[in-house]
């Protein structure tokens, strides 16, 4: 973990932070949202091994840049109930892409192995049906679900409220206080900070529970 590099790029016009994960040592990387490409994007993933597409969601501002971003061997992994939207983009952006097809699903509890790196696929629909977060101790993607002061829209096609505020809880249950966050838009944060300024894991800290009973 201490060797694992994490780049962040920013891409498109929704400004979608791109992750570039990689193990120095052994030259594998994955990469996370490819919602566009830019110079530095083309650059750094010219120095690795992509291995693998990760994608916290099928929104096309998550998925722009796959193909640029792609190579020989690269597989592009997507839970099932996003690929709606992935083979079909104009649903949500009114943007027309051409995209290699998916390679496999991510599930909950699947492992990710980046060279020593681990992480988990938590399944946390709410966003989209499909959003998944990918996490360990120390670190989380966290996509659209959860943002630094703010959560991810939930009125889009096949978004609900309801299975946000449980997706939230289930964050609050698998990650700890000193995990960092890297949300799909905007600024890092850490899990402690949210608990404590986010006003949607303030009220769930407070209400959730009992609202459950
Ligand atoms: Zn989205």
């Amino acid at each position: 973990m201490s060797d694992t590099k994490i780049l962040c790029f920013s891409v498109g016009e929704l400004a979608t932070n791109c992750y570039l994960i990689g193990d120095p040592n052994t030259h594998e990387a994955v990469i996370i949202d490819p919602g566009g490409t830019s110079a530095e994007l083309m650059a750094a993933c010219d120095q690795w091994n992509i291995q693998q597409i990760l994608l916290t969601h099928g929104h096309a501002d998550h998925i722009a840049g796959i193909s640029a971003v792609r190579q020989q061997d690269t597989s592009i992994l997507l839970a099932k109930a996003d690929q709606q939207f992935y083979e079909n983009p104009r649903q949500i952006m009114g943007t027309d892409l051409s995209l290699p097809p998916v390679d496999g699903e991510l599930n909950e509890g699947d492992d990710i192995e980046v060279g020593a790196l681990k992480l988990k696929v938590h399944a946390t629909p709410g966003h989209s049906p499909g959003s998944v977060i990918f996490a360990n101790s120390q670190i989380a993607f966290t996509g659209d679900t959860l943002f630094r002061g703010s959560v991810g829209r939930y009125d889009l096609p096949g978004g609900s409220e309801e299975a946000l505020m449980a997706s939230l809880d289930k964050i609050l249950t698998v990650l700890s206080d000193e995990t960092t966050l890297y949300p799909g838009h905007g600024p890092q944060s850490t899990l402690k900070e949210e608990k404590n300024t986010n006003p949607f894991l303030i009220m769930r800290q407070q209400f959730g529970s009992s609202s459950q009973r």
